[in-house]
């Protein structure tokens, strides 16, 4: 029976592996998942069914969509994946996992050599020196040649169509029978035999009136990290424009969460400082150009503030100060009044100038105008309704409003078992180890690579926690990690029957209730947006924005907290679950917003209770605890992790012990 609204159809699928997001880790899944499964079925004799779910479409979903124009991890023949761990620790003040970026450093360029394969340009210095950048219609060098180099660990790409190269090579292993795009899924099923396994996920079409019920043995879960949780910068004409992606509406962490799955330094956040309203990239300014930022009085504030780093060893003293501190420098300026803060993209290109003939710098130029266009179409809209010719005029930076992720430069995310042969520590002699709630793992390793902590849930991408800097290489190299392992899973329990432990009419009428909230109420007043008994996701977003950006360190208060702040948000956030029940979807779109929305609620609240738990301010820049502005390398260099019970709607916070599986001293 084809649905209507308010009565949809509901479609009830059995697989054995469910991917979960459309983005680079489940596209990366998508690819590896089927060589495993074929040699399954050869060897074996397994069948094992896949399923891909986006709630968007593959060629331009998630937080690659617009394009990028760099590769930000490719380790290289000639650096060592140690020095990568070593990177990602420093940058996100030393609380990271060594074994999943030692891990990932060591699989992740051979996605790159993938990307290369199926077709997308890498910039590359032949062996005359000649740069084949596109630019000199030299042609792009599959074979051969030096990628080049815009940092450490970065390449650059003609990046724009980058997701489509990405998607197309998941869509041909997969084929579309096995991809359903356009199915947002709002909750995941654990095991009824079982609860602490999962069983399945359900969804809906966000074009016709149809749920989706799925019943797995293992789950990808990669639907990206979490954006709009606080109140953004732009809001009015300019609302959703953001840095990170808006659709990434913290899927991940909050189903992960009511599935029971442990998450890890959730109280971790990114503060990009960006090229002021549209968002648009600094790296290739700083590390192409080597352009300075400076305060209202043209002063470069990482050398005036450098002393600040001091207060922070060692992180602030590295080569590269942790990107925290980046941000700590520039908001001393700001508070103290010596705003606003500039890219002197002037004096840059007049440098340039003096070593460069003109036409050069003109091609340099152009070249920052298309690191725009490839990843942030709406900075060039910025620079040409400005007039802003960089040459003459100098741009605007701001910190963003927080973002949450576990892939690019933030760690917060699931805690995943890592691999077995890279030190696997218990945490037995971990003073606060009873309080680890004892259904848990101890150590790093407990079985399948990039499991969680529940039974067949796996995670990758921004999914991963207390790892980071993994970008879009990193994501899908996880992602083609966690396939491996999810088809090794799926052998060893061929003969698992996965049963849902909540029935599918049950299910059903909980996904719909928006609906059903509208359509009971939707007469009792003339103005439909205005009625006592409903909220429409808009206004619940707004309230949730607000009580984030006023009290848990947003904007508003120079990313400023304390605990009597944080007791304020607890309540707040508390009365603001309570109120989520009563969101109304006038339309599937709405529906689509109410389980964003309720998505937000939870990861907000996972982030609120880790920074209330973690006594010290640990990423100075990003935020700090007013009444704890220090960092406590004795006491809190741990892990900060927590479990949710969703039937108590209570967390559990705990500690969990840090080692260092890489020489840090180095
Ligand atoms: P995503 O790629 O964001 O994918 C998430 C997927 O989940 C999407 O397909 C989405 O539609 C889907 N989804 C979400 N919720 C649901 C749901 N409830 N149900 C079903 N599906 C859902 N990396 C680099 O290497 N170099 C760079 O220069 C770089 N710059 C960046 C600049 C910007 C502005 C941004 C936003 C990102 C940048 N990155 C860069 C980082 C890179 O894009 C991410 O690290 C990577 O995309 C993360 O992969 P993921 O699969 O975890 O999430």
């Amino acid at each position: 029976m084809a649905g209507e609204f308010g009565n949809p159809e509901v479609v009830q699928e059995e697989v054995d592996i469910l991917l979960i997001g459309g983005g680079m880790a489940c596209c990366g899944a998508a690819y590896e998942v089927v060589r495993w499964a074929e040699a399954a079925k050869a060897e074996l004799g397994i069948d094992l069914k896949i399923k891909l779910v986006d709630k968007a479409a593959l060629d331009r979903s998630g937080a690659v969509a617009q394009g990028l124009s760099a590769i930000n991890t490719y380790i290289g023949p000639e650096q060592d994946p140690a020095d990568y761990a070593r990177m990602v620790s420093n940058d996100l003040m030393g609380i990271t996992r060594d074994d999943l970026a030692y891990d990932l450093g060591r699989h992740v360029d051979e996605s790159v050599h993938l990307f290369e394969e199926w077709g997308l340009p890498i910039w590359k210095v032949d062996e005359n020196g000649e740069r084949h950048d596109g630019s000199k219609g030299l042609p792009a060098l599959k074979d051969g040649g030096k990628p080049v180099r815009s940092g450490k660990w970065q390449i650059m790409i003609n990046g724009e169509s980058y997701k489509w190269i990405v998607a197309e090579a998941a869509k041909k292993a997969l084929g579309m029978d096995r991809i359903q795009e356009r199915v947002f899924i709002v909750k995941l099923v654990n095991d009824k035999n079982d609860k602490n396994r999962i069983a399945g996920a359900v969804g809906f079409s966000v074009r016709e009136h149809k749920v989706y019920v799925y019943k797995a043995k293992a789950i990808l879960l990669a639907a990206g990290g979490c954006v709009n949780i606080f109140r953004p910068r732009s809001v009015g004409e300019g609302t959703g424009r953001a840095w990170y992606p808006v659709w990434n509406a913290g899927s991940t962490y909050a189903m992960a969460a009511e599935a029971g799955a442990e998450l890890t330094m959730m109280e971790n956040r990114f503060v990009p400082a960006r090229f002021k309203d549209g968002y648009g990239p600094v790296g290739a300014w700083f590390l192409l150009f080597k352009a300075k930022a400076v305060n209202a009085l043209g002063e470069v504030y990482m050398e005036k503030n450098k002393d600040l780093l001091n207060d922070y060893p060692p992180y602030g003293q590295a080569a590269v100060p942790a990107s925290c501190l980046r941000n700590h420098l520039m908001l001393k300026e700001m508070k103290e009044g010596r705003g606003p803060i500039y890219m002197d993209t002037v004096t840059a290109l007049a440098k340039l100038k003096e070593t460069l003939s003109p036409r050069e710098v003109k091609h340099l130029e152009a070249e920052a105008w298309e690191d725009f266009l490839d990843m942030c179409v709406g900075q060039c809209g910025i620079w040409v309704g400005e007039n802003i010719e960089p040459d003459k005029k100098n741009s605007e930076l701001m910190p963003t409003e927080p973002y949450l992720l576990g892939s690019h430069s933030g760690c917060c995310g699931i805690w995943v078992s890592g691999p077995e042969d890279v030190g696997a520590p218990t945490t037995e002699d971990h003073p606060e180890k009873d309080k680890i709630p004892a259904h848990l793992p101890q150590g790093w390793h407990w079985g399948y690579r990039s499991m969680t902590t529940v039974k067949g849930l796996f995670t990758a991408g921004d999914g991963v926690g207390a790892s980071g800097h993994k970008f879009s290489s990193g994501s899908h190299a996880e992602g083609r990690i966690a396939a491996k392992a999810m088809v090794k899973y799926c052998i060893d329990h061929k003969d698992l029957k996965p049963e849902l432990d909540t029935p599918v009419e049950q299910l059903v009428e909980e996904i719909y209730k928006p609906v059903r909230n509208f359509l009971q109420y939707k007469d009792y007043t003339t103005a439909i947006d205005v009625n006592p008994h409903y909220i429409t996701p808009k206004m619940l977003q707004f309230r949730l924005q607000k009580i984030m950006d006023e009290y848990v360190a947003g904007v508003a208060t120079y990313y400023t907290t304390n605990e009597h702040m944080l007791k304020v948000a607890e309540e707040k956030l508390e009365m603001l679950k309570e109120d989520a029940e009563k969101m109304r979807a006038k339309d599937l779109h709405e529906l689509l917003r109410a389980w964003e929305n309720y998505h937000r609620i939870l990861t907000a609240e996972a982030h609120m209770k880790h920074i209330q738990f973690r006594e010290e301010t640990r990423y100075p820049g990003f935020y700090y605890r007013a009444d704890k502005n220090f960092i406590d390398e004795k006491n809190w260099k741990c892990f900060v992790n927590s479990v949710y019970d969703k039937n108590t709607k209570k967390w559990t916070v705990f500690k969990r012990q840090h080692y260092d599986l890489v020489d840090k001293s180095k």
